[in-house]
C-alpha cells in the first residue's frame, strides 16, 4: 500500500437494533486502535448515526450509507449533505451496488452526490465495481472507468483528495465468494493507472483504493499484502468480533 495509510470502513446496512449498536460500539471502544496504523470508519443505519458518533470513541469515525444531492427542502426520507455535516459526521458512502441495483443510483447520481457532498465538506467512500455477468464478459475495467468517469466529470481534480474510492465486485458482495488477491490487485491496479492518466500522477499515489467483497477476519490478511489493496469496506463482518482483527491486519 505504498506511503498510502491503510483505510477500514464496516458498512453496517440495514443491520442492528439499538441494543446490538452499543454491543458493537462497545467492542469497537475496547478496540484501543490508536489510529497510526489504519484510519477506521463505521457506517451505522441513519437512525443511529449520533448515537454511534457520541459513543464511539476516537480515532473510530463514523459515515452515512447514503446521502441526497439537495442541501435541504422537500426530499422526504433523505439526509442532506450539509446535515451530516452539520451534524458533525465526516464520511459518507455513496454508490455502494445495493444502492445503485435496488435504488435507482445511476452513475450520474452517484456523481451528483459525490460532489454535492464535497462541496459541503464530507469525505467520500466511492463504490465501484462490476456484476459477475460484466466481469464474464471480460469488461470489468470498462465498467469501473465509466463509473469513475461519471464521478470525475462532476468534480474538480482537487477535490479526490476527499475520496476513497472502495472496489467492490458485485459477485463478491455478501455472497462468501471473495475476489482472489490477484483479481483485486489486477483491478486495483488498472483503477490506479487510469487514476494517473485521467487525474494526475500525484492522485494515482495518494488515493486510496480498497476492496470490499465478503472479507473477513481470514482472508484479511493475504488481501492486506497486495501493493495497490489499501483497505476494506467490510460488510456482514463489521457486525462480528473479527471486525477488530480486520481493523488491525496492518501492523
Ligand atoms: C459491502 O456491503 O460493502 C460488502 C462488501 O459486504 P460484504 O462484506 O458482506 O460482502
Amino acid at each position: 500500500a505504498g506511503q498510502r495509510k491503510f483505510f477500514v470502513g464496516g458498512n453496517f446496512k440495514m443491520n442492528g437494533s439499538v441494543k446490538m449498536i452499543k454491543s458493537i460500539v462497545d467492542e469497537l471502544n475496547k478496540g484501543a486502535f490508536d489510529g497510526s496504523n489504519a484510519d477506521i470508519v463505521v457506517a451505522p443505519p441513519a437512525i443511529y448515526l449520533l448515537g454511534v458518533k457520541d459513543s464511539l470513541k476516537q480515532p473510530v469515525e463514523v459515515a452515512a450509507q447514503n446521502c441526497f444531492t439537495e442541501s435541504s427542502g422537500a426530499f422526504t426520507g433523505e439526509i442532506s449533505p450539509n446535515q451530516l455535516k452539520d451534524a458533525d459526521i465526516h464520511w459518507v458512502i455513496l454508490g455502494h451496488s445495493e444502492r445503485r441495483s435496488l435504488f435507482g443510483d445511476t452513475d450520474k447520481l452517484v456523481a451528483d452526490k459525490t460532489k454535492a457532498a464535497i462541496a459541503a465538506g464530507l469525505s467520500v467512500i466511492a463504490c465501484i465495481g462490476e456484476s459477475l455477468e460484466e466481469r464474464e464478459k471480460g469488461v470489468t475495467n470498462q465498467v469501473v472507468e465509466r463509473q469513475l468517469e461519471a464521478i470525475a466529470a462532476a468534480i474538480q481534480p482537487d477535490d479526490w483528495k476527499k475520496i476513497v474510492i472502495a472496489y467492490e465486485p458485485v459477485w463478491a458482495i455478501g455472497t462468501g465468494k471473495v475476489a482472489t488477491v490477484q483479481q483485486a490487485q489486477d483491478t486495483h491496479a488498472d483503477i490506479r493507472k487510469w487514476l494517473a492518466k485521467r487525474i494526475s500522477p500525484e492522485a494515482a499515489d495518494s488515493i486510496r483504493i480498497i476492496y470490499g467483497g465478503s472479507v473477513n477476519g481470514k482472508n484479511s490478511s493475504e488481501l492486506a499484502q497486495a501493493a495497490d489493496i489499501d483497505g476494506f469496506l467490510v460488510g456482514g463482518a463489521s457486525l462480528k468480533p473479527e471486525f477488530i482483527d480486520i481493523c488491525k491486519v496492518k501492523k
